[in-house]
């Protein structure tokens, strides 16, 4: 009998144990780590999801895996990664975000031992819920290597231990690769897909922050006539980025409209013009619609 009574109540404690759990995850806010191999890449896909989250209390952080010191046409070396840094301040200002450059130098990243510890040690370091990445098969090395560091540190940050001087993760965070046009060997699939029309404004307001990269056309895409410094030729010269970006932003929403529509319904789908789009990736925990939702906390 008294077997049985001693059943109930640590079968009653455990449900309370769980349940003061589960309120506890509901209530904390998300934290979001973000990688991009470069000073902009975060940025440029994934700056309007970071607004969402950090418009309602989540942790959002952008780490550029590179100082991106050879990203112009003009400067280079420690004068560039400093306003890069600089530059992804002001980003993560606008955005009411957080921010980290690693001081790797640009186009050096190299998949070692010792870039897996950073990596994992970041993403332990933040408590991250999800991580975000590139895709190992992007056209820039940097951007290769950066999203097989994250992929490789998808597990073993969990490993106790691995890297034992941060404590492991208790779960393995929910793995995303950011957006691009690669076809080999498979298609990026929009998994996630979020309307940015809310943050647009915040995102184009990013890219103009970050001139050295747009404005000034980064290491390869300067301006025919060169960089515009006067008045009237300068703001063309603002307006073309901003529409050159707007436009960008506006493809991910044509190129997904149908997870658009299957997310918002087809009416609202319609009318949405920017939007973000995210593919899951297999080693991190794989999510539930549920776990999305909670995960994403704008969807309707
Ligand atoms: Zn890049």
């Amino acid at each position: 009998m008294l077997g049985r009574r001693c059943a109930v109540i640590l079968g009653l404690l455990a449900c309370a144990a769980a349940a003061g759990e589960a309120r506890a995850q509901a209530q904390a806010p998300l934290r979001i780590i973000s990688f991009g191999a470069h000073p902009d890449d975060c940025e440029l896909k994934s700056a309007g999801v970071g607004a969402k989250w950090a418009a309602l209390g989540h942790k959002f952080k952008c780490v550029a895996v590179t100082n991106g010191d050879i990203g112009h046409a003009g400067i280079a070396g420690g004068q560039l990664a400093l306003r890069r840094r600089a530059e992804a301040k002001a980003a993560a200002k606008i955005l009411g975000t957080e921010n980290e450059v690693l001081d790797i130098h640009d186009g050096e990243l190299m998949v070692t031992l010792e870039n897996r510890r950073t990596i994992s040690r970041l993403i332990r370091e933040w408590q991250a819920d999800v991580v975000i990445s590139h895709r190992p098969n992007d056209y820039h090395p940097d951007h290769r290597y950066t999203g097989v560091l994250v992929m490789d540190a998808a597990y073993m940050v969990q490993v106790p231990f691995f890297g034992p001087d941060v404590p492991p993760l208790r779960r393995n965070p929910v793995f995303l690769f950011s957006e691009d046009r690669f076809q080999k060997p498979n298609p990026f699939s929009g998994d996630i897909v979020v309307a940015i029309d809310d943050v647009i404004e915040k995102k184009l307001a990013v890219v103009a922050a970050m001139e050295s990269q747009f404005y000034e056309g980064g290491c390869c895409d300067v301006p025919p006539g060169g960089i515009p410094r006067d008045g009237a030729a300068r703001e063309a010269r603002q307006k073309e980025v901003r529409d050159l970006f707007s436009r960008r932003f506006e493809a991910t929403a044509e190129r997904f409209r149908s997870r658009l529509a299957a997310r918002y319904g087809d009416q609202r789908a319609t009318g949405i013009k920017f939007a973000e789009a995210f593919e899951v990736c297999e080693y991190g925990r794989q999510p539930d619609e549920k776990e999305i939702r909670r995960l994403f906390p704008f969807f309707p």
